[in-house]
């Protein structure tokens, strides 16, 4: 006899981590391309001593400090192995089996995987033409069983934002008893003073007596800690305290704790980083606008070509040139923008791609 696992988990789709090859460039992931800062190292080298200690379970140091960075209380607060594991336990804290979460699509890969294996339902709405959230058709496809809406802004793959109005005049028209998630993992690479800073755009919600918008932010993404994984949770205190109920005790390790309170203390220098990323972003954009791409504008640390049915020649044409993207098949391509150099060699490869 052979064990028996959940029939459903064979439809489900394997999450497909970006490719690494020897000697390749790779701009598949959304990681930043530079090492950690000495500090950091030597915050993780410090802590090293004293990991046959369990963690703080309820990392009470880095929920301190991100406490008073944002202005939220403490209680506001929830930390996780990554934002990823936020998402599944934000999931798994609203739904049981008769209800659905609402997303768009195509957005963040996860999405999809941790609703189905929470065992809840799912609604995809899709993108507008624009590669943009379409937040009028998500307010419509809200339904009785609908206990949470994601809005990744910007979106992961296509790095489209939408803006404080929009966001605001969408969560008019979601019922109170729905979540409201604002998945924020890129959310230090936006330039565009339009796009909020989805805490201050909660803030002022929960001010308004809405209490059913939480905000997701990440340090794998601009803190350059994507090994480390930790992530935290901003969200309304009783939607903070079932997180902490559904969190998988000591997850969050001694020494991710300890990396983020170091990279929160050099952020000013991470934030220089995330600066020249930007600048790169906008010129990588404007030569492929140039060869006859089409990209729509990011706001975050990659671009989307929605290269359709030749995304699958372009990610071999990258591939042979040595520079790994994330292709998703009969749709476009994701390329994380990295050091000058390697978006310069992406670009010689894009650049023969279409000639
Ligand atoms: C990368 C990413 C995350 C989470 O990353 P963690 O490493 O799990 O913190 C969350 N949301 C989106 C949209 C992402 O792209």
């Amino acid at each position: 006899m052979t064990v028996r696992t959940r029939p459903d988990l064979a439809t489900l789709p394997a999450y497909v981590p970006g490719r690494s090859i020897p000697g390749a460039i790779k701009l598949a992931s959304n990681e930043v391309s530079a090492g950690p800062l000495p500090s950091v190292v030597q915050a993780i080298a410090d802590a090293a001593t004293a990991i046959n200690r369990y963690p703080d379970s309820a990392a009470v140091e880095l929920t301190t400090r991100l406490s008073e960075k944002l202005g939220v209380p403490a209680e506001t607060i929830a930390v996780g192995c990554g934002s990823v594991s936020l998402c599944q336990q934000l999931v798994q804290a609203t739904c049981t089996e008769s209800d659905d979460v609402l997303f768009a699509w195509r957005s963040f890969e996860a999405y999809p995987i941790v609703t189905h294996v929470a065992g809840a339902g799912q609604v995809r709405v899709p993108l507008t033409d624009g590669h943009v959230h379409d937040l009028d058709a998500m307010a419509a496809a809200i339904r009785p069983k609908t206990r949470m809406v994601f809005v990744c802004n910007p979106n992961n793959p296509t790095g489209t934002a939408v803006t404080t109005e929009q966001i605001e005049a969408f969560i008019e028209k979601v019922p109170s008893d729905v979540l409201v998630v604002l998945d924020e993992a890129y959310k230090e690479f936006v330039d565009d003073p339009d796009v909020p800073d989805g805490v201050e755009l909660a803030k002022a919600q929960w001010a308004k007596g809405r209490d059913n918008v939480a905000v997701l932010r990440t340090f794998s993404k601009a803190y350059g800690l994507a090994g480390l994984r930790v992530g935290y949770a901003v969200a309304p205190p009783a939607v903070a305290e079932a997180l902490r109920k559904v969190f998988v005790p000591f997850s969050v390790n001694a020494l991710a704790q300890v990396a983020a309170l170091a990279s929160l203390d050099a952020e000013d220098e991470l934030m220089v980083r995330c600066r020249a990323i930007v600048a790169e972003r906008g010129r990588v954009r404007d030569e492929l606008v140039s060869a006859g791409f089409e990209v729509p504008v990011s706001q975050a640390n990659f671009v989307w070509l929605p290269l359709g049915e030749r995304t699958a020649a372009f990610n071999e044409h990258c591939l042979s040139h040595k520079v790994v993207v994330r292709a998703f098949a009969g749709e476009g391509c994701r390329v994380t923008i990295g050091e000058p150099e390697e978006n310069d060699a992406f670009l010689a490869a894009a650049l023969s791609f279409n000639s």
